[in-house]
């Protein structure tokens, strides 16, 4: 299963897609920011945690839906607008970067989420105690070095294109300029 990092390299791949144009003046905000939704759904397991010491206790249920998505990303976007520590982010990026999360983890590991959650509901089986999740966390990432490097690839790709593309333009309009004088 992706674990944060690959949570966080997703969302970063989903933000540099949707988000063409960054006017945050602060990039370790915005970073903080896009690690922060697109782990949120996982919320679930410090909840489990905190109230039975099990992780799994409502580990992939209502957090992993597209309503949560919806519902937080327009929170967060809400306060973002508000608390000018946070980077102004629009509602629909916020959704996007939560939604990469439940996305991520519908196809890259076996067990369901509950995406139409409150129409199905898949809580994880087993038990997790907080060295369980922490270990996991910290070690069992393997999988997300690769999609950290997939994604890195991904963007330089995006950048390089997206620089191509400025440049095809800055050609286009200098030579229609030159048409026209
Ligand atoms: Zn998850």
């Amino acid at each position: 299963m992706p674990f944060p990092l690959g949570h966080t390299a997703i969302g970063l791949a989903a933000f540099e897609t949707a988000h063409k144009s960054n006017s945050c003046s602060s990039r370790l905000y915005l970073f903080a920011t896009i690690t922060v939704l697109a782990n949120l759904p996982d919320v679930d397991i410090l909840f489990g945690l905190l109230v039975s010491g099990n992780g799994s206790a409502f580990h992939r249920g209502p957090t992993h839906s597209l309503l949560f998505a919806v519902v937080a990303g327009y929170l967060v976007s809400w306060v973002s607008r508000r608390w000018h520590r946070l980077p102004n982010m629009s509602f629909g990026l916020c959704t996007v970067l939560i939604f990469s999360h439940v996305v991520a983890d519908l196809f890259l590991t076996t067990a369901p989420v509950s995406i139409f959650w409150p129409l199905e509901v898949h809580w994880t089986v087993g038990h997790s105690s907080w060295s369980d999740v922490l270990g996991m966390a910290i070690f069992q990432s393997l999988q997300d070095v690769v999609i950290a490097a997939v994604v890195a690839l991904y963007l330089i790709v995006l950048r390089q294109v997206r620089r191509g593309a400025c440049i095809y333009e800055a050609i286009i309009f200098a030579f229609a300029k030159r048409r026209i004088d």
